[in-house]
């Protein structure tokens, strides 16, 4: 039996117009979105009309009829110029829109998903809270029945894309019956009463990219907003992280390969006792590690891509992509900095970017130690 890695025609085609997209339009101005902390919304529409938002979902609900791996294509090229961009685009598809698909009803995917597909509107994906969010099933958010609806209370912490202009609802995991424990998915529209969004975090990195707080305060909900089987929510939020962690490494690759892209170009033009510092082994030797973490990660999600499109087991290899690739990126943003001296701790320089940008791959969609655990109860250790 043969092994192929062949991109397909259409997904080369893909990656060369959205590589394309992120040097010309994106890279000029990654360094003012930075510094301004402020999501573009112009990109978020050109990047809706190249039809990224939809890559995953058929035509008929304003997708681009592609496949999870080809939105991780488009993930891993934005990723490699700007990572906020990228978490944009990994947040709203695969945590905003993907719940929808996989459990909205007919009416709810007809109604919600066409504008999302198009990037017209974001959405956002509400699990983690304040008193944790490894231990998501210990959530404190609750809704009661209320007439035909719920009345939901409780908070959400670090929650992605719910602040922007364009951002239409998020949707939640709350404890909807006490005895026995019951967590479902809610669907809560940004404009509802009683919901309430908090200013943008100041964060380390990602600064273009919109994370807040929410408050859910007597905020009632028909019940036509309950999003899949009741008490089934946890279940329903935990497979979409499976597949988030082969977005997350999608984008750690772009991280990565946006690293050795700079340092390449710096090391050659880069002088000192008299020649390049590319010429210097200690050098040289950094940005040859960081392309190879960057090919065995970028191999590492491909395969678990393949294996859930074949409808395989992958949940340990997305851990895999996942634990490996954002602990390569941070390395490599570091020893990226290194390569630029002095230049790589100033702001203007991407590496900078791409180093504080690094670290929360360490942590969002699941911390390292929670990919760890993952991969050890698979193994069949003792828990
Ligand atoms: C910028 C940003 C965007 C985010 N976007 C979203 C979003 O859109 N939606 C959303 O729901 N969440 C989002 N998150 C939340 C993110 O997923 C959580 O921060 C992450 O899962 C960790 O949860 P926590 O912060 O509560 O840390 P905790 O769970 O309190 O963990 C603290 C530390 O303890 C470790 N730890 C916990 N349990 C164990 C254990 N059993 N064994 C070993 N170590 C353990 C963790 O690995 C970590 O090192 C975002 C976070 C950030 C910073």
């Amino acid at each position: 039996m043969g092994i192929s890695f062949a991109l397909s025609e259409e997904q080369e085609e893909l990656r060369g117009v959205v590589r394309q997209f992120a040097r010309d339009k994106v890279a000029p101005r990654a360094q003012d979105m930075n510094q301004r902390a402020e999501l573009p919304l112009d990109l978020v529409h050109e990047m809706g009309e190249m039809g990224l938002f939809g890559l995953p979902f058929p035509v008929e609900y304003g997708g681009s009829g592609g496949t999870y791996f080809d939105l991780c294509l488009a993930i891993e090229e934005i990723g490699r110029i700007d990572q906020s961009l990228g978490i944009t685009l990994e947040a709203a598809v695969g945590l905003g829109a993907m719940p929808i698909w996989k459990f909205g009803t007919e009416e709810q995917r007809r109604r919600l998903l066409p504008p999302l597909s198009r990037g017209e509107q974001l959405a956002g994906f509400g699990l983690t809270e304040p008193g944790g969010g490894s231990d998501a099933g210990a959530l404190r958010t609750r809704a009661v029945p209320d007439g035909d609806g719920w009345l939901i209370n409780g908070s959400k912490s670090f929650i992605t894309n719910v602040g922007t202009p364009i951002s239409a609802f998020v949707t939640i995991t709350a404890v909807t019956n006490d005895n026995p424990r019951e967590i479902s998915n809610l669907i809560v529209p940004r404009d509802t009463p009683g919901f309430t969004v908090a200013a943008p975090y100041r964060k380390v990195g990602w600064h273009a990219s919109d994370t807040r707080e929410l408050a859910f305060d007597d905020c009632r909900i028909p019940a036509g907003n309950e999003l899949g089987e009741r008490g089934r929510g946890f279940a329903n939020f935990l497979a979409i992280l499976d597949e988030g962690r082969i977005a997350i490494a999608a984008l750690a690759v772009g991280s990565i390969q946006g690293c050795v892209d700079e340092c390449v170009r710096y090391a050659q033009e880069r002088e000192a006792f008299g020649k390049p510092i590319g010429s210097y082994q200690a050098i040289a030797f950094k940005i040859a590690d960081m392309q190879a973490s960057a090919e065995l990660a970028r191999n590492q999600y491909w395969h678990a891509a393949w294996l859930m499109s074949e409808g395989r087991p992958f949940k340990r290899q997305a851990s895999i992509a996942k634990l490996y690739a954002t602990e390569a990126a941070v390395t490599a943003a570091r020893e990226a900095c290194q390569v630029f001296g002095g230049y790589g701790f100033m702001t203007e320089y991407p590496v900078g970017r791409f180093y504080q940008d690094a670290k929360i791959l360490e942590i969002g969609e699941g911390t390292s130690e929670i990919q760890r655990m993952l991969i050890a109860r698979d193994l069949g250790l003792p828990h």
